[in-house]
């Protein structure tokens, strides 16, 4: 299964995407995964990247595209991948076209405000990577991961203005995705308000349907 999931930030992508690559067995690639990873390593593409991502822009389509390029090409990704937070441009959905052919793509909606305060409610847990939200799926013990008793953390674009600024990014560069995925026939549609196991439960029935 070939899968894209669209969404604005803090729409659910990760946490349905972490859900549905243990489901279905396949490969979980998120770019903003693999940016951070490359920021914390202080390489030239994270140098590059820091900046653009602190202000909730894009980071250049050149880049992203060569990494998913390399990554769909491991041997994890034989049985099928989940994109998680790729493309978000037209031209990087062109460019995939050209990659591979996608099977279905998921656009989890929810309205801006709805979006705004998950985000900066968000914590995530920088040893193992478990992720918590404050509003609906808090740690057991506040600030501290319930797998692995780290600290957790917030994401530095996870503010207000940062958040505003994904947003707004998001309307501008990624929602036109809908329309090009709709016409193709690939799309639908889940409300992102529901409940983190309701959503689950839409996608996985319509990906089975
Ligand atoms: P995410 O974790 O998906 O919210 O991504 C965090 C940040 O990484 C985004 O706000 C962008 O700055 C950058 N990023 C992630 N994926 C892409 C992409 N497909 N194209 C451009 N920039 C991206």
């Amino acid at each position: 299964m070939k899968l894209v999931l669209i969404g604005a930030p803090a729409a659910g992508k990760g946490t349905q995407a972490a859900r549905l690559v243990r489901h279905y067995g396949i490969a979980h690639i998120s770019t903003g995964d693999m940016l951070r990873e490359e920021v914390a390593k202080g390489t030239d593409l994270g140098n590059q990247a820091k900046s653009i991502m602190a202000a909730g822009g894009l980071v250049s389509d050149e880049i992203i595209i060569a990494m998913v390029k390399e990554r769909i090409q491991r041997d994890d990704c034989k049985k099928g991948f989940i994109l998680d937070g790729f493309p978000r441009t037209v031209v990087q959905a062109e460019k995939l076209e050209d990659m591979v052919a996608l099977d279905h793509v998921v656009y989890i909606n929810a309205p801006d405000e709805v979006m705004l305060e998950r985000l900066t409610a968000r914590e995530s847990c920088p040893k193992c990577g478990a992720t918590y939200n404050k509003l609906f799926m808090p740690a057991k013990t506040a600030g501290v991961c319930d797998a692995c008793g780290e600290k957790l953390t917030q994401r530095k674009d996870d503010t207000p203005e940062a958040g505003k600024a994904r947003i707004k990014t998001f309307h501008e560069q990624s929602e036109p995705l809908v329309g090009y995925y709709g016409k193709k026939g690939i799309l639908f549609e889940v409300d992102g308000t529901q409940a983190v196991d309701e959503i689950t439960k839409a996608i996985i029935a319509g990906l089975d349907r």
